[in-house]
């Protein structure tokens, strides 16, 4: 179907921001969102975990209040619950207990529909969503797909005017996400789906391809609308088309190449408490030095330049297993994104190279220089007395900067810093420490001793 900007505009988001409080600080989570979703569109809301999706939805949705802005349903701004819409998410809490026609007609219950109507609307969304011969099943009869469809079906009993979807496949297996999304591409097509208008939040770029109409793509750190791109492919769409796989190329290469730019705005502080090192504000890429010495190694044996979504094929790796990787790489100027491609640095050639021991040596200076946390961890082990920190000291630090990614981002460090040999984690102790030589080990629990 093709839009035309007279279209009914059902949902409109005018400059939202919204932020929680973290402990000892704030996180801007969302940052100037506007979008509008009018009658008739599928329209795919489309970032990394943690880009703010969930919380964009929930705004929509009403379950939330935005920190300023406003959410506007059919022109009347949201004060509570959004009427017109309805949501399905990664996973339902069905009631075990009631038969899959009841746990349907649960939504109804709740909007005061009597019995006997309640009955016949479910019994229409049972049928449309396939689930045909289920209706006195149990959901621990039911495989996850099946589960799934009944979390539609209850969404969709109420008619409501736009679907939100959070990632509605994201937790079955690939067949059963396959077959799930076709179905629904085939029942907005042949117009047996009841509602006409959705907003589908997903970290799936064939999958936001393969069913929207306009994807709308999000930025990290914070959350912000870095990108909006018109599908205008028939449907049903075939991935392997030279046109769809253009698309998924453009999309990689506006997802990666929103770290320059994300760069460059750190300066409008994510937080408001102050950082305790220049450049702390933004969070480490959380790959694993194994994972970046791999990405360097399939970079080489390609001859150095390969694209995005084949590498992400190659691997298996969905966007949110890849990208943290190509980050650090760029971060740490092994690699470097090209469009839709990833081209190995001359650094980068080196460190695949290299053998272990001159690649950590290597790794430890490029970590120093480009990673503020494992350089601020360097520091503060350097000036401390006993020569270690407490993790958990660091951690309530970070906590301040990144709310619950503060773990994550410990994690990473830790990480990129053992390699480095720049530092050592004891879990016994819960401690940071300066790399041991083998006479110091001694001392080092003496002063820890008198520390307490
Ligand atoms: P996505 O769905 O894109 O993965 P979310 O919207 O779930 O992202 O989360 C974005 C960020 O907001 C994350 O860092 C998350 O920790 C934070 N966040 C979400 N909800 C809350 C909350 N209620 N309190 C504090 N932080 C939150
Ligand atoms: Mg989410």
């Amino acid at each position: 179907m093709s839009m035309t900007a007279t279209a009914t505009e059902l949902i409109t988001v005018a400059n939202v921001s919204k932020s929680f409080a973290t402990d000892g600080g704030e996180k801007t989570v969302l940052s100037d969102i506007s979008l509008t979703i009018r009658e008739g569109e599928i329209v795919a809301l489309l970032g990394r975990s943690g880009s703010g999706k969930s919380t964009l939805l929930r705004c929509i949705a009403g379950l939330i209040g935005p920190t300023a802005g406003r959410v506007a349903y059919r022109g009347t701004r949201l004060n509570g619950a959004n009427p017109g819409t309805a949501l399905v998410f990664q996973s339902f809490a069905l009631l075990p207990w009631f038969t899959v026609l009841e746990n349907v007609e649960l939504g109804l219950e709740a909007k005061g529909v009597k019995p006997a109507e309640r009955r016949e609307r479910a019994l229409r969304a049972i049928d449309v969503i396939g689930l045909d011969g289920f209706e006195s099943a149990y959901p621990k009869e039911l495989s996850g797909g099946m589960r799934q469809r009944v979390g539609f079906a209850r969404a969709l009993v109420v008619e409501p005017d736009v679907l939100l979807m959070d990632e509605p496949f994201s937790a079955l297996d690939v067949l059963t996400s396959e077959n799930l999304r076709s179905e629904l591409v085939r029942m907005w097509a042949d117009g047996s789906m009841p509602t006409k208008t959705a907003l589908i939040v997903t970290h799936n770029i064939e999958e936001a391809i393969q069913l929207a109409d306009r994807v709308l793509v999000l930025d990290s750190n914070p959350g912000r609308i870095k990108a909006e791109l018109a599908v205008g492919l028939p449907k049903p769409r075939d991935r392997r088309s030279p046109e769809f796989e253009a698309l998924v190329d453009e999309v990689y290469g506006i997802l990666t190449g929103q770290k320059a730019e994300a760069r460059r705005t750190t300066g409008e502080s994510t937080t408001t408490t102050a950082p305790s090192g220049p450049g702390l504000e933004t969070p480490l890429p959380t790959a694993s030095t194994g994972a970046i010495g791999g990405l360097l190694e399939l970079l080489a044996a390609h001859g150095g330049t390969e694209g995005l979504a084949e590498i992400a094929d190659e691997l298996r790796y969905e966007i949110d297993d890849l990208l943290p990787v190509v980050d650090a790489a760029n971060l740490l100027n092994l690699a470097r994104p090209q469009g839709p491609d990833l081209r190995i640095t001359e650094q980068g050639r080196r460190y695949a190279a290299s053998d272990l021991l001159r690649a950590k040596e290597q790794f430890a200076t490029l970590a120093v220089e480009a990673a503020p946390l494992v350089r601020h961890i360097v520091r503060a082990l350097r000036h401390s007395d006993s020569g270690s920190l407490r993790a958990d000291d660091v951690l309530t630090e970070l906590k301040a900067l990144y709310g619950d990614e503060a773990e994550q981002q410990l994690d990473t460090a830790i990480d990129w810093g053992r390699y480095g040999e720049l530092y050592e984690f004891d879990s016994d102790s819960d401690r940071l420490l300066l790399p041991t030589h083998p006479d110091a080990a001694a001392g080092a629990d003496h002063r820890d001793a008198h520390e307490g």
